[in-house]
């Protein structure tokens, strides 16, 4: 189905749905060989490649818990050996959970949490990192984390604990930009608002971004190509010299 040769080869955590749907397709535009993750829809995944094709780019999907470190190293393992050494990472994946009191909060639901948004993204961050590096055999590349600016409002009384994870995640991309400039490798953050995917629902409010997007400054949510524009802007030629950079794709929020 895909060949090795040519293009630029990526690998979107959670590229099935939503924001990570819109930079897959937006990549196929752009001519990329697209590696799509996802966590168990394939219908989604399936879908998404279909359209990354279909806009002129080559996918593949592949099933992984970002949580999990041998699904890591799978689905990178499964994109470079469709497509070739990979040039860069959507570190995209991410959940939301019930708003509740912080007080309130389980175990569980924290540990999970922290385990996809903080320990998934911190894994997938490394390896493209193994994998990218010059000195280790790479290419040199580029590392999008997909934060939120829930990281600098707190998420008070709705998730507090997902504000933290992503406090994680704007972390990480300056240390590991840092770190990683040497080695050809430019790391940054692009810190969405309120943009209308299902994530919401999924946290149990379906029209949150649509009631909340109404009281931003620009009056609305934002799209989840709204927020591919500025990843694909960081994966191509014409950020060159950002790294370290949290970008907030927020209305003004
Ligand atoms: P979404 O529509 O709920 O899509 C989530 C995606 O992540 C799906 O592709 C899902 O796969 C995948 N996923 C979930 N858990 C996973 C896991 N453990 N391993 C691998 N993949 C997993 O979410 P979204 O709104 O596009 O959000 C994408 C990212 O943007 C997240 O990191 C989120 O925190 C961040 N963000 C979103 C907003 C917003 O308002 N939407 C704002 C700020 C930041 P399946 O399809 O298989 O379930």
């Amino acid at each position: 189905m895909v060949s090795q040769a040519g293009g630029k080869h990526i690998l979107i955590t959670g590229g099935s749905r939503g924001i990570g749907r819109a930079c897959a397709i937006m990549a196929g535009q752009r001519g990329w060989s697209v590696g799509v993750n996802y966590a168990g829809n394939e219908k989604a995944a399936l879908e998404t490649v279909q359209a990354v094709q279909k806009a002129g780019g080559r996918g593949i999907a592949i099933r992984g818990d970002v949580a999990r470190e041998a699904d890591v190293i799978a689905m990178f393992d499964a994109t470079e050996k469709a497509f070739g050494k990979l040039d860069a990472l959507i570190n995209n994946a991410g959940i939301v959970g019930p708003k509740q009191a912080f007080a309130d909060y389980s175990f569980e639901r924290m540990q999970r949490m922290f385990e996809i948004n903080v320990l998934g993204a911190y894994l997938c961050a490394r390896e493209a990192a193994r994998r990218m590096a010059k000195p280790r055999g790479g290419k040199g590349g580029s590392i999008v984390n997909m934060s939120s600016i829930a990281s600098r409002l707190g998420a008070a009384g709705e998730y507090v604990d997902y504000a933290g994870s992503k406090g994680a995640v704007d972390t990480m991309t300056i240390g590991l930009a840092r770190e990683l400039a040497p080695d050809g490798i430019r790391v940054n953050a692009i810190r969405p608002g309120l943009i209308d995917t299902e994530i919401h629902a999924s946290g149990g409010q379906p029209d949150r971004a649509a009631r909340l997007g109404a009281t931003t400054p620009m009056g609305r949510a934002g799209t989840a190509d709204e927020v591919a524009e500025a990843a694909i802007w960081l994966i191509e030629n014409g950020s060159d010299y950002l790294t370290a950079s949290l970008i907030d794709v927020a209305g003004g929020r």
